[in-house]
């Protein structure tokens, strides 16, 4: 019988990140995995880390700016650590303005950058910069009236960085791949698996097993917290200029993780059946890439990823204790920002657990309690009850 003060289900960017917190916090833990560490939606190819608008300032958006600036010190201290490098980069990002309303909104919202992104040692400002400020990356003619130039945006590989973020913890804790977690009985803390996994008990349980986690959650609630929402990117090979932000267009993102390499993504796709497959879905967003970037214009597709998004119901992630009875946390539903917050909410969500209070430090509406009401809601709600 293996024992350990925390199990923690899923090995992607969160569950790592919080399998990393839990070691360094002086916890056993082990991470069950059903496939691979990076196996779900953290093992892609974009790695996009963009802040949100800085108009209408929340408490959300203060919580995504403070983890974004954090990030860069958290890979340098596991690249101190493991030898190995996340690919990491505070690249900024362009936007090419080519409506009139769009110019329009810069003002106002370059006053809230120079409000709101501010640390203690830094400060970002949006910019609008002349149509061929980036000419060999961006061209002109796609920036009629100009770009908008954000220094805080960053990028990171996400498959080197769930590599480091493995081996920051690999020699500290208990990492079961293969092992599908089926349930968790409190009251004994006995933890039985779908496959593999042996006899484990643990004190307490984390779920982070992305869209995934929604089916578990389901299970212990009887209610609905998210879904799973799927993407698919492309990675090409072309000669790159050496100033390459990320070119964020319309919902397109290009991001050149190595001057030879560049992923483009990516599809929302929110009825699948297949979680893996590629096919021509990506067609109209690669024709949008190459019309913006020049370099990408003869570039050979290398690899085609797909990967599926957890969603919550309520839009936010969650990330606090589920059960109020029962030593149950849950961490996910970060949807398009998780490879960003990860490791604070990971921080966040330990400190309440080894301090056994709720978690400070992260927004109110990450609280499972806020979700579950909105789940409940939905379901007592005649609409619902009708079409049910
Ligand atoms: C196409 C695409 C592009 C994206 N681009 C970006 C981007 O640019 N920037 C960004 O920040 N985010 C991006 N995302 C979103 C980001 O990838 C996810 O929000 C994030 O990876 C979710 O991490 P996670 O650890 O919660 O889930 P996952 O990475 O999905 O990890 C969950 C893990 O749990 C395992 N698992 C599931 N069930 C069980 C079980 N019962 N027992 C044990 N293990 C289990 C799975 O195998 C998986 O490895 C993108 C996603 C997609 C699909």
């Amino acid at each position: 019988m293996a024992t350990y003060d925390l199990l923690v289900v899923g090995g992607g960017v969160q569950g790592l990140w919080v399998a990393r917190c839990a070691v360094l916090a002086g916890l056993k833990v082990a991470l069950m995995e059903a496939e691979h560490c990076g196996a779900g939606a953290s093992g892609g190819l974009l790695g996009a880390l963009m802040p949100h608008v800085a108009t209408g300032w929340s408490e959300k958006k203060q919580f995504q700016f403070a983890a974004l600036v954090g990030l860069e010190a958290q890979t340098q201290l596991l690249q101190d650590e493991t030898g190995l490098d996340s690919g990491y980069a505070r690249c900024g990002r362009v936007m090419p303005i080519r409506a009139k309303g769009f110019l329009d909104q810069f003002e106002s919202r370059r006053i809230a950058t120079w409000q709101h992104w501010r640390a203690p040692s830094q400060r970002f400002e949006l910019s609008l910069l002349e149509t061929d400020a980036f000419r060999a990356w961006l061209a002109p003619e796609a920036a009629g009236l100009g770009v908008f130039w954000d220094p805080l945006a960053a990028r990171i590989d996400p498959q080197r960085y769930i590599a480091a973020l493995k081996a920051s913890i690999v020699e500290r804790c208990d990492v079961l791949e293969g092992c599908r977690f089926a349930g968790f009985d409190a009251a004994t803390g006995q933890v039985s698996c779908e496959s593999g996994g042996g006899d484990i008990l643990a004190g307490a349980v984390v779920l982070a097993a992305g869209y995934e986690t929604f089916g578990l959650t389901q299970a212990m609630t009887g209610l609905n917290l998210g879904r799973g929402i799927k993407g698919q990117a492309v990675v090409l090979a072309a000669k790159m200029p050496v100033e390459r932000p990320i070119i964020f267009d319309d919902g397109m993102y290009i991001v050149a993780h190595t001057p030879t390499l560049c992923a483009v993504g990516s599809t929302t796709e929110n009825d699948w059946t297949d979680p893996r497959s590629t096919d021509d879905g990506m067609a109209a967003k690669l024709e949008q890439a190459r019309r913006l970037c020049p370099p990408l214009r003869n570039a050979e597709v290398m690899a085609s990823w797909a990967g599926v998004r957890p969603q919550s119901a309520a839009r936010d992630p969650i990330a606090g204790q589920l059960l109020d009875d029962a030593p149950v946390y849950i961490a996910g539903g970060g949807f398009k920002i998780t490879l960003a917050i990860a490791h604070l909410v990971a921080d966040r969500l330990i400190d309440g657990i080894v301090q056994n209070r709720a978690p400070t430090g992260l927004p109110a509406s990450f609280a499972p309690d806020v979700h579950v009401a909105a789940a409940q809601k939905k379901l007592d709600s005649p609409v619902t009850a009708e079409i049910a």
